[in-house]
């Protein structure tokens, strides 16, 4: 193992992606502590630029992922390094807070419609993890509801029913709660409840069955995943009736859903939880979740005689590291940035949308929300978790994965095709990525038009199961 280190050290810089793989894989299972692996081996990166990633082979691509939505300023904006830089020389971490957790909590407390008060994680599923507590701690009732096929990072209660298959899923006016992972205490199953995304009446129905043992409703207001599907305004307002009415909470996941403009997707669609689980972006691209919510709500970390209702700590809870990163990120995030993410967005869609034109592909770009742009296959709807896994049966292995391969292959990195902009692209970026779609499109134009005998019939099972 030392050998290994020794030679490591001395020449790691010049070994390529596909040397560095194979030695990744004698230490790191798969060779990577995140399951999103490219075939046959990943791109290293070497370092970024803007909204440039540059891997160690030297091959620049324009990164569309953005580590999903963590870096909306890019890699090393000067003010966000200059942030970093100068705090790591203070302190990265301390027992005694600094002023910059108040600067970061006022910058997000403000543009909030439901955040008097703010509590930081590190990470968007520790967030999550934290509110469950406060909503079973205020509601006095155990149990969660979530959408079949939703999203919320790795803690096992709530990643069941992520990604259910046919052979699972039952009834689809009322989805059974599938563990997620072996191992999964069968106890917890029950104590998880699971909604069909977008259909109101089913949904009523549910909640109301069990609304004596239920504490809160989660759902991420802006998709159902990466993109795909998203509960309808109508469906929200409905959720919201619902949770006022029986008496639980309602918990908006926007740990991706806060880049949909200045106050958020709960600013856009008019809707109002009671608490919001914040992740990605406001950390300036260091790790960090966060919970918000009414004065009242977050009561409950309020520490008392007894200590505090819900015990909230965390070692590296609000270091000043990301501290600093994040309010760096938010003072950039102004309401021209989204302006120019609206106008970017508009390019590369009205581009992208000429090109499936003329070559008569059968494909939409829908904007799902402010600063992205999706590519989706066929007209049929994804309006639920069980469109979601028939769309990527029908589509991922012959059309969304060759496509994407041969956008990496053209200097464009992007992620279920779901364009992220992030604020150092330009228009001339913009141009880059529509000639690199042209030439894609154009040599897969029969089997992105369902001509050639393609590869259906299993799933893509490493497309549903990376969904993070
Ligand atoms: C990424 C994500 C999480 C989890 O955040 P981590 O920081 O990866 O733990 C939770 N919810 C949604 C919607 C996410 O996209």
């Amino acid at each position: 193992m030392a050998s290994y280190s020794a030679q490591c050290a001395a020449s790691t810089a010049e070994l390529s992606s596909a040397e560095l793989f194979e030695n990744a894989k004698n230490y790191l299972v798969d060779g990577y502590s995140r399951p999103i692996v490219l075939e046959p081996h990943p791109n290293y990166l070497a370092y970024g630029k803007g909204c440039w990633a540059f891997d160690v082979d030297g091959n620049g691509r324009i990164d569309f992922t953005n580590n999903f939505g963590a870096l909306i300023h890019g890699y090393s904006h000067p003010e966000i390094v200059k942030a970093i830089t100068e705090q790591a020389g203070r302190a990265v971490c301390s027992t005694m807070p600094t002023s910059l957790e108040t600067e970061l909590a006022a910058l997000i407390c403000e543009r909030l419609p439901t955040g008097d008060k703010i509590r930081f994680t590190n990470s968007g599923t520790e967030a999550v993890m934290l509110a469950l507590k406060m909503a079973r701690s205020i509601a006095g009732k155990p149990k969660i509801a979530k959408i079949e096929g939703g999203y919320h990072g790795q803690y096992e209660y709530i990643d069941s029913s992520s990604t259910p298959s046919p052979s699972q899923w039952g009834d689809p006016t009322e989805p059974p709660t599938i563990a997620r992972n072996s191992g999964t205490p069968g106890y917890m199953l029950p104590q998880l409840v699971v909604l069909p995304c977008n259909d109101i009446e089913s949904s009523r129905k549910i909640l109301a069955k069990h609304k004596e043992a239920l504490a809160a409703v989660i759902v991420d207001p802006m998709q159902l995943q990466v993109g795909y599907g998203r509960p309808e305004v109508e469906y929200l307002k409905a959720l919201r009736d619902e949770a006022t009415r029986l008496g639980i909470l309602l918990i908006f996941d926007e740990v991706v859903a806060f880049r949909n403009g200045l106050n958020g997707t709960q600013g856009r669609v008019g809707v109002t939880p009671d608490i919001t689980v914040l992740g990605k972006f406001i950390g300036g691209g260091l790790p960090v979740g966060a919970v918000c919510g009414s004065d009242e709500v977050m009561s409950v970390f309020k520490i008392s005689r007894e200590g505090p209702r819900v015990l909230h700590s965390g070692t590296f809870s609000a270091n000043p590291l990301t501290m600093a990163a994040g309010a760096a990120t938010m003072r950039l995030l102004t309401s021209e940035v989204f302006d120019r993410f609206q106008s970017l967005q508009d390019r590369l869609s009205d581009g992208m949308d000429s090109v499936l034109q003329t070559y008569g592909v059968d494909a939409r770009l829908e904007q799902y929300c402010i600063g992205s742009t999706k590519l989706v296959f066929g007209s049929a709807q994804i309006r639920n978790w069980r469109d979601l896994y028939q769309y990527y049966q029908n589509h991922q292995l012959s059309k969304v994965a060759p496509l994407q391969e041969a956008l990496l292959k053209r200097k464009v990195l992007v992620s279920r095709l779901s364009f992220l902009i992030s604020s150092p692209m330009t228009e001339a970026d913009i141009e880059v990525v529509l000639e690199a779609f042209d030439d894609a499109v154009k040599e897969l134009a029969p089997q992105l038009r369902g001509e050639c005998a393609d590869l259906n019939g299993s799933v893509n099972q490493q497309a549903t199961n990376s969904l993070t």
